[in-house]
C-alpha cells in the first residue's frame, strides 16, 4: 500500500469542519505521513475520538488518533503555507487538504494564492471541500504503488527555457 505525504490546512472558520473529518476518517489517515500548518496541526495532535471498542459500560474511553501522527510546521500567516508550497515544488508532498475561507479574505491571501497555484501546477491530489477530500482518500488510486502522478511537461520546458 502506497503510503502519502499528506498536507492539512484549515483557515480558521473551517478548522472545526477538518478537525471532523479527520477523526472520521482517522483510520485511514494514520496510514499516511500527515503535515499541518502549525494551528490545524495542534488542534488535530490534540483532536480526541472515543473507541467504542473499549467503551465499558457507559464508561467512554477516549483517545488522541493523531498524537503521535502529525508534523506541525509554521502557522500558516506566518509561513506555513509556504512551507506546505515549498515542499509540494519539491516533490515531498502528495495530496493537499485545504480547507479555505471562501466569505472572507485573509491577511495571508497571497500565501493563499501561491499554495493553490503549486497544488495545481505540481499535478498534486488537492482538495478545498469535504467531498472532494472524501473522494481522494476512498480512491483505489490513492493507494495503488503503480499509480504515478504525472509531472506536467510544461515544468521541464519552464525550467529549461532559453533565455536570449
Ligand atoms: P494555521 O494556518 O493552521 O496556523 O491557522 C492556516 C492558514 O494557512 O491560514
Amino acid at each position: 500500500m502506497k503510503k502519502n505525504n499528506i498536507a492539512l490546512v484549515a483557515h480558521d472558520a473551517r478548522k472545526k469542519e477538518l478537525i471532523e473529518w479527520c477523526l472520521y476518517n482517522a483510520e485511514k489517515l494514520r496510514q499516511h505521513n500527515l503535515f499541518a500548518t502549525g494551528t490545524t496541526g495542534e488542534l488535530i495532535k490534540n483532536a480526541e475520538d472515543c473507541d467504542e471498542e473499549l467503551m465499558d459500560d457507559c464508561l467512554y474511553h477516549f483517545y488522541k488518533p493523531f498524537e503521535n501522527n502529525v508534523t506541525k510546521l509554521l502557522s500558516g500567516p506566518l509561513g506555513g503555507d509556504q512551507q506546505i508550497g515549498a515542499m509540494i515544488a519539491e516533490g515531498k508532498i502528495d495530496c493537499l487538504i485545504f480547507f479555505c475561507d471562501n466569505l472572507i479574505t485573509q491577511g495571508h491571501q497571497q500565501d493563499v494564492a501561491a499554495l493553490v497555484r503549486l497544488a495545481s501546477l505540481y499535478n498534486i491530489a488537492f482538495a478545498t471541500n469535504r467531498t472532494t477530500a472524501d473522494m481522494i482518500l476512498t480512491s483505489p488510486l490513492f493507494t495503488d504503488d503503480n499509480y504515478k502522478r504525472n509531472i506536467p511537461d510544461a515544468i521541464s520546458s519552464y525550467a529549461s527555457r532559453k533565455i536570449e
